[in-house]
């Protein structure tokens, strides 16, 4: 199993290839390692930030999410526990600095054409 924060993974680089469509390829920086979550991508100037998450491994309520794993079920669902209870606890934090989080799923980056709209609401907001 990789790691919950591997770099580069095709989801992030599916929002990053949306991002940069929209025009704003020189807004953001990656990786903000000393935030609350280490968000994926930061709009500092904008005061945004885009996390991407993974549908296992943040529990997303979807087709993905909600795969139980064969082995060590009791293990991972544990550990995907403490994922949301620590993701929901950073985008407070977050969000009582003064950043506006957005949540991209794993499984939103496989219609482009929503995650771009989406992606264009929020940055545009
Ligand atoms: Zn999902």
């Amino acid at each position: 199993m990789r790691a919950v924060k591997s770099r580069d993974t095709a989801p992030e680089l599916a929002v990053r290839a949306a991002v940069r469509a929209l025009g704003y390829a020189r807004r953001y920086r990656l990786n903000g390692a000393k935030l609350p979550g280490k968000p994926d991508l930061v709009f500092g100037a904008m005061r945004k930030i885009v996390f991407v998450h993974g549908c296992f491994w943040h529990g997303h309520d979807c087709k993905r999410g909600a795969r139980q794993p064969k082995d060590n079920a009791a293990y991972w669902l544990a550990k995907i526990t403490r994922n949301r209870l620590r993701d929901a606890k950073s985008l407070r934090a977050l969000r009582a600095d003064g950043w506006s989080p957005l949540v991209i799923w794993e499984c939103e980056t496989r219609d482009a054409g929503a995650m771009s709209r989406k992606l264009a609401r929020f940055l545009a907001d």
